[in-house]
């Protein structure tokens, strides 16, 4: 009876995480995803509670009460600018718990293993121990801990090699013979280096694409798993996980018009490629009266946001500005790129934050066409998803990555503190456009700002 409770609650968690993978596929039903999600995980876990093997549940509740504070702790206290770091812990935490199951299994019986089931075994350990470092790397790049340029040195991708060859021949000989522990141990210390060694020369600003892989490969690692120790839902949830990583992984790639070799060992973003392109001339200065005037009086207002709006935390005041704006008449939409910021999604995540209704954002092709009939385009702390050298360049390095085409408007007023150059570490000829006005300052006290003057215009 016990047994098709378990299989039950393990076919409805399955469904749940199906139904919430399809819901997050638009911003407005990601919500409803993610509590489907969430409590596919609570009947998972519950089913995998009821198991015959569980002889005592002290240490599973101590491990839930310790997993669930930090968990709790950790989504409480985190900024929202900072969760690409938090999940990429979370990505080491997941990666960490199945290599130790595999290594747990192993420890327990690995010297009777069968071919295959030291094939499942070495796999998921494999994968899990170079995801788990991989994954603190990058957590320790997006939080500046470890520089966040490319590290690189002569010779690496042939180390790199070395290391994938040598983990490549004890996982073939552990196949042949499971007993040999010196092997398995040598295993993880160098798929610990791999995962160092993956991510080091990766530039931080790509880490959002890493992630998506190194989650595919934890998905894939959690499978494994399932297979290991016959557990259905894990086979399922980590091959979902598996896929949708791998997929968004390309997805972002796409979106930059790069591949994920470039991604993976182009270091790009390092010295070099940033002195690849440089435009000289002139920047045009406005001043916030001036810009609140063309805002008041136009027809059409275009917001495009980008990595600075996150980082300025300025989504609630350009929803305020938005609503000031419309309550003149004036049509207000927001475009979005789909890699602007630091993760797919992070512009819809922040604008339905600060309840900016869905009907007004545009993506990318939606929008292109509609910048020449836009008086006035306000970029807000963008910068690569709006260089036109993308387009205009065959030689920039982000040539061919499709931007939003703000230059093509009427007015550009770009909103960013300085002359700081975007993720891609190259010059923006938008800035020296004579349509283009830069209102210096940090984005959310430049629209607190503006709020007032367009008030007063
Ligand atoms: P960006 O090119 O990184 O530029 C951000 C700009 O914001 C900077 O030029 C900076 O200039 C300005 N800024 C920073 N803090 C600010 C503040 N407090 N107030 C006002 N401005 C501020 O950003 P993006 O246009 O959003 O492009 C995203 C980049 O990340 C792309 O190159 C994309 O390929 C890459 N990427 C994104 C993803 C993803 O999933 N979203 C994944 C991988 C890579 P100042 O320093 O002068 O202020």
């Amino acid at each position: 009876m016990t047994h098709y409770f378990i299989e039950a609650s393990y076919l409805l968690a399955s469904l749940l995480f199906i139904y919430g993978l399809r819901c997050m596929t638009h911003p407005e039903s990601a919500r409803r995803g993610m509590k489907a999600a969430e409590l596919g995980m609570l009947m998972a876990i519950i089913g995998t509670l009821m198991h015959k093997d569980i002889i005592s549940y002290e240490w599973i509740i101590a491990g839930l009460i310790l997993g669930g504070t930090i968990g709790g702790v950790i989504s409480y206290w985190v900024p929202m600018t900072a969760l690409p770091q938090r999940a990429a812990l979370s990505l080491a935490f997941g990666a960490l718990a199945a290599t130790l199951v595999g290594i747990a299994e192993y420890h327990s019986h690995g010297a009777e293993f069968s071919r295959f089931k030291m094939t499942v075994i070495g796999f998921e350990v494999l994968l899990g121990s170079l995801t788990t470092t991989g994954s603190l790397i990058a957590a320790g790049k997006l939080q500046d801990l470890l520089p966040g340029t490319p590290l690189t040195f002569k010779g690496q991708k042939m180390v790199n090699s070395g290391l994938l060859i040598m983990m490549g021949l004890l996982f073939l000989h552990l196949i042949f013979h499971p007993d040999a522990a010196w092997a398995m141990a040598l295993m993880v210390v160098l798929a610990w280096a791999f995962g160092v060694m993956l991510v080091l020369p990766i530039g931080a600003a790509d880490m959002p694409v890493v992630m998506a892989l190194l989650n595919s490969y934890a998905g894939l690692a959690a499978s494994a798993t399932g297979f290991a120790i016959s557990n259905n839902v894990l086979i399922i949830a980590g091959t979902l996980d598996g896929f949708s990583g791998f997929i968004l992984s390309v997805a972002m790639c796409k979106a930059m018009n790069r591949s994920m070799s470039n991604v993976l060992f182009g270091a790009f973003g390092s010295a070099s490629e940033s002195a690849a392109t440089g435009e000289a001339g002139h920047m045009r200065e406005v001043g916030i009266e001036d810009v609140a005037t063309q805002m008041a009086y136009a027809r059409q207002v275009v917001f495009v946001p980008g990595y600075g709006m996150a980082t300025a935390q300025a989504q609630h005041v350009v929803r305020e500005l938005s609503d000031v704006l419309e309550e003149r008449g004036v049509n207000v939409k927001f475009a979005i790129h789909p890699v602007a910021g630091r993760m797919p999604g992070h512009m819809n995540v922040l604008l339905a934050e600060a309840n900016v209704p869905y009907s007004q954002l545009y993506e990318l092709e939606q929008i292109n066409s509609d910048f020449p009939n836009t008086d006035v385009s306000v970029v807000i702390g963008a910068n690569d998803v709006v260089n036109p050298d993308a387009r205009d360049n065959p030689q920039s390095p982000i040539a061919g990555m499709p931007i939003l085409e703000v230059d093509r408007s009427k007015s550009v007023i770009v909103l960013k503190r300085g002359k700081g150059k975007g993720f891609s570490g190259i010059e923006n000829p938008l800035f020296f456009k004579p349509n283009t006005g830069m209102l210096y300052g940090d984005a959310k006290d430049t629209l607190s700002k503006l709020v007032h003057a367009v008030k007063d215009a």
